[in-house]
């Protein structure tokens, strides 16, 4: 668990004038869930991952892990309690005269853990990252997704309760890309992670993440879970996430409809059409599995075939089959019709 409070950062530029970089960020992952932090070139994200891997130290707030504030921590006290996060960049810095085996016993070695014991560990890790068949590998014989899989591996062998993965797949093929994504959501439930993925890909937010966090100019644009930001129906992130394209069309009430938060009754189309004899078109349409769940945003136009249907009844009706509705468009006679 990292509750990130309050967190501020300045730095003194070269004309002598203080920046502020962060600007009060707050922001808690839970044990065994993702959030994953997006925001343009700029935003903050690379000093946020400095401050969270305590490479930097915030100008003020607090970076709790487990309670404890490492914010604060200098000298010894520091190097021991760093243990607790973590972390995984772009190329994983692996050193090259060493093998993969060699390369993520280096921490364990480092700590003067015992050689029968650094055996077991190792093992154990390159088995939980899937490469224990690459033990005896040098670097430039690995792909690209086995490099980062070593450098994961690396990142656990203190077993910290946090993994902060700074642009992680980036430079990866897709497929790669693809791996490493499993690969994090598996060690989130298999070591009840609490895992930081700083991405700029939407991609990798909407296949991996449990949470988002979106930053800009160093302040928080939005935040929560990626279900309940997806079911919000002028949600940003869901219009970042699956676009609709605005489109003219007949109707009598044009509906914005999002889901995800709530069990959905995936007939509801039928359910709906049948109960108030209506004829539902749809306009647009993403339908997708997010995490867990599926996810859906769509722009329906509705008519109706025999009398008119009330707006709020027709929404509080598609909210009980677990859609979010907003009307985009109404004609203007029917609002009052019952
Ligand atoms: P991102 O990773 O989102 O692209 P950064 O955290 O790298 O953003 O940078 C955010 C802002 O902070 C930028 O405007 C950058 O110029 C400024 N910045 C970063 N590091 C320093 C520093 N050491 N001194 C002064 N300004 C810095």
């Amino acid at each position: 668990m990292i509750e990130i409070d309050q967190l501020r950062k300045q730095y003194r530029a070269p004309d002598g004038k203080v920046v502020e970089v962060l600007k009060g960020i707050s922001l808690t992952v839970p044990p065994a869930s993702i959030t994953a932090v997006v925001g343009p070139s700029g935003a903050g994200k690379s000093t946020l991952a400095k401050c969270i891997s305590l490479l930097e130290q915030p100008s003020s707030g607090s970076i709790r892990v487990n309670g404890e504030d490492l914010s604060r921590l200098s000298g010894e006290a520091l190097r021991r309690e760093r243990r607790a996060i973590g972390t995984v960049f772009q190329s994983s810095a692996l050193l090259q005269r060493k093998t993969a085996w060699e390369n993520v016993a280096l921490p364990l070695e480092w700590l003067g853990v015992v050689p029968a014991e650094i055996k077991r560990h190792v093992g154990q890790l390159l088995e939980s990252v899937g490469l224990n068949d690459k033990a005896d590998y040098y670097p430039a014989q690995l792909s690209g997704g086995q490099r980062q899989r070593v450098g994961i591996a690396r990142a656990l062998a203190l077993k910290p309760s946090v993994l902060l993965a700074d642009e992680a797949t980036s430079g990866l093929d897709p497929q790669a890309t693809s791996s490493i994504l499993t690969l994090l959501k598996q060690l989130r439930d298999q070591f009840g992670l609490s895992i930081i993925l700083i991405t700029h890909e939407m991609d990798v937010v909407r296949r991996a993440a449990d949470a988002l966090a979106e930053i800009r100019d160093g302040q928080l644009l939005q935040q929560g879970s990626l279900s309940e930001l997806l079911a919000q129906p002028d949600s940003r992130l869901g219009q970042q996430l699956f676009p609709l394209q605005p489109l003219d069309a007949a109707g009598d009430i044009l509906l914005q409809l999002t889901y995800g938060d709530r069990p959905l009754a995936t007939d509801w189309i039928s359910q709906i059409s049948q109960h108030y004899q209506l004829q539902i078109d749809l306009l647009a349409a993403h339908v997708e599995q997010v995490g867990e769940r599926l996810a859906g945003r769509m722009r329906i136009a509705v008519r109706f075939t025999r009398r008119p249907v009330s707006q709020p009844a027709l929404i509080q009706h598609l909210y009980q089959l677990g859609i979010n509705a907003q009307a985009i468009e109404v004609r203007a006679a029917l609002q009052e019709a019952g």
